[in-house]
């Protein structure tokens, strides 16, 4: 079985090293020359095209930045072939990139035009969980198209949930960023509040970590040093994850709240308050720096 692996950014690379690692033959691409040289190095086999590497593939997996860049491959552009042309009959597309959910319905939809089968399949756990396959994805498509492609997902992460049907798995992706989004502002406002009431950070958190108040972003992610040594708080909000990624992400809640209608009120702040955020140097910073803008902006 050949899988084809395009996009060798900073996910993609270690993702493809991962699958090629476990026995599967893999045959990467990027657009990027220096991402070409870097898998190169690795020891990955690298095409000289995206549809040099996709040809005859019986998988194709893409780990690319935007949904335009999802559907222009697929599609080819400019009167060039795409992905779907050149795959074998009947391969299946895994698009693990993060895309708006109608984005992703789009790719099945070209896919299956194209007489091919595919799967939505963002992930989340960032570098560190694609260099050391503990990725977790959430997949929409098919269970037969699912099944599938469970040992090779299994193969790059730890978790593999089938979340239902076409752009499940990117609704779940969003869905799960836009409550980290809120309960990390919620967090960082308690302590600031804490802070001008005279409350210390660790009883704060002895309390909070303990009681209705506690969260990922508390317990994990703790915006203040101290409570929790491994929190990106200890190392200058160095990330973790960036501001710039939470921002793209609540670009695409705000995308999907918008297309239902949802009465959404706090997702939409958060879309708002973190936009500001990645404007600036929080863009770099891991987003739970969010703590020195509420401070900035306190009276
Ligand atoms: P990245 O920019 O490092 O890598 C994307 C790569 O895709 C680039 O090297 C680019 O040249 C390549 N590319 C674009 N179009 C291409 C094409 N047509 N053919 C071949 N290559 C092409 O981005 P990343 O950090 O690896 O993130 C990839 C995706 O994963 C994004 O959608 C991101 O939102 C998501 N994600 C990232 C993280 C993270 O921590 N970096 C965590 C979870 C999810």
């Amino acid at each position: 079985m050949k899988v084809a692996f395009l996009g060798l950014g900073h996910m993609g690379l270690p993702m493809a090293r991962n699958l090629a690692g476990s026995g599967h033959e893999v045959v990467g691409f990027d657009v990027f020359p220096a991402a070409v040289d870097a898998a190169r190095e690795a020891g990955l086999i690298v095409g000289d095209s995206g549809t040099d590497a996709a040809t005859a593939a019986d998988v194709v997996i893409t780990m690319f930045q935007t949904g335009t860049q999802v559907l222009e491959a697929y599609r080819g552009s400019g009167g060039a072939q795409g992905l779907l042309d050149v795959a074998a009959s009947g391969a299946l597309f895994i698009d693990c990139s993060t895309i708006a959910v109608d984005e992703a319905r789009a790719a099945h939809a070209l896919a299956e035009a194209a007489g091919h089968r595919s799967l939505d399949a963002p992930v989340s756990g960032g570098v560190v969980g694609a260099e050391n396959a503990t990725l977790a994805f959430m997949v929409g498509g098919t269970d037969d198209d699912f099944d599938a492609a469970r040992p090779l997902l299994e193969a790059m992460g730890r978790r593999v949930v089938h979340c239902g049907g076409a752009g499940l798995g990117q609704a779940a992706k969003v869905c799960n960023n836009m409550i980290l989004a809120v309960s990390q502002i919620a967090v960082a406002e308690a302590f600031v509040l804490g802070e001008r009431l005279g409350l210390s950070h660790q009883a704060l958190f002895d309390v909070a970590s303990n009681a209705s108040g506690q969260c990922w972003a508390l317990t994990t992610n703790c915006p203040v040093p101290g409570p929790v040594p491994t929190s990106p708080a200890n190392r200058d909000y160095r990330p973790g994850f960036a501001g710039a990624l939470m921002n793209k992400d609540l670009g695409l809640a705000e995308q999907a709240i918008q297309l239902t209608g949802v009465d959404a009120r706090m997702g939409m702040l958060a879309r708002e308050i973190y936009a500001h955020y990645a404007d600036g140097p929080g863009a770099g910073q891991d987003f739970s720096g969010i703590i020195n803008s509420i401070r900035e902006f306190s009276d």
